[in-house]
């Protein structure tokens, strides 16, 4: 089989090419632009790099033809950056995915989409069920719904076979720290190993479900390899919850330096709590289990 994973050189990508090589008979090609990417995340690796952008249909159409199946997470990540440049946001994740999506189209090739658990905003209530309304908080996430809304409405428009899984706070190897957008994880481990305070936005109570990168990996080649199809999007996380104060602790006790803290303002558009419920992703995935987060945190430590 041979895979397309647009966004294949981010965080998320380098893992998922990295699972998908160790499957025999499988072959992997990326398209990247290499905008928040690196091609040494794919050191290693023998999977194809395609440099260039998911708004060049020309070149879709090119590196979709003898795909069998597409991981598409090629997008404008994070919620800062969505509030700095909201229309890039909508461009690369909305419009970038149609785009993805109409390459398919030609071919019924299936496809598995990056959603977000951002989509469920300012919708109250825990555990998150994704047939709970949602009410996007951020460019960002109004972005990824529109992504995950035309995934699905290509399916029941063309029969087109889809998989849209709603991430949480994925973390582990190839996440980087040291740049503004950094994801709290990598953000926290290396302030700590610097012995610097870690920059925590609020009072540290809100909560995240965090699930590691391998696992998330892990879901993403069952679905595109075993072509499991959902009509209705499927939560990627199984129902954890930690504050980020809590998450602090536990990392400066894995790493065995103090803690220090410089608390920020809140920032626009941050949900205040996330919880995945998982009984979907349970039943579409029963092989899946969760990676403990010390262990996690204990792996990534080992990456930094
Ligand atoms: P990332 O920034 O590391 O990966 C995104 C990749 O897409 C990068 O390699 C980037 O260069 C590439 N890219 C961006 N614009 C492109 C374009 N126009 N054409 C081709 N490639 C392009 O981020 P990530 O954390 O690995 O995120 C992967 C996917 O998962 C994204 O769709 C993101 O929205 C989604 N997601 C991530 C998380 C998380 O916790 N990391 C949570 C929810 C959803």
């Amino acid at each position: 089989m041979r895979i397309l994973v647009t966004g294949g050189a981010g965080f998320i990508g380098a893992n998922v090419c990295r699972e998908l090589v160790g499957h025999p008979g499988v072959s992997v090609v990326v398209l990247d632009d290499l905008s928040t990417g690196f091609a040494d995340n794919l050191d290693g690796v023998p999977a194809e790099l395609v440099i260039g952008s998911i708004m060049d249909r020309r070149l879709l159409g090119e590196v979709s033809a003898g795909a069998d199946a597409v991981i598409h997470l090629a997008a404008r990540p994070s919620v800062p950056r969505s509030i700095a440049d909201p229309m890039l946001s909508h461009e690369i994740n909305a419009t970038g995915t149609a785009n993805v999506l109409e390459a398919c189209r030609s071919r019924s090739i299936p496809i598995v989409v990056a959603s977000s658990s951002s989509v469920y905003g300012a919708t109250p209530g825990l555990p998150r069920h994704e047939d709970m309304p949602t009410r996007p908080l951020s460019p960002y996430a109004a972005s990824k719904l529109a992504a995950e809304s035309y995934a699905l409405s290509w399916a029941s428009s063309f029969g087109l076979p889809v998989m849209a899984l709603r991430f949480f706070n994925v973390y582990g190897p190839y996440q980087r720290a040291g740049h503004a957008y950094a994801a709290v994880i990598p953000a926290f481990v290396d302030a700590i190993l610097r012995d610097e305070p870690v920059l925590m936005h609020g009072d540290g109570g809100q909560t995240r479900d965090f699930t590691y990168v391998a696992t998330v990996a892990r879901v993403l080649a069952i679905a595109a390899l075993g072509r499991v199809t959902s009509d209705e999007p499927v939560n990627l996380a199984f129902g954890s919850r930690l504050t980020v104060r809590d998450l602090a602790e536990l990392i400066a006790v894995r790493v065995g330096r103090p803690l220090r803290v410089t608390h920020l303002p809140p920032r626009p558009g941050d949900v205040r709590d996330s919880q995945a419920a998982d009984e979907r992703l349970r039943r579409l995935f029963p092989g899946v289990a969760p990676m403990p987060l010390a262990e996690g945190l204990d792996r990534t430590l080992e990456w930094f």
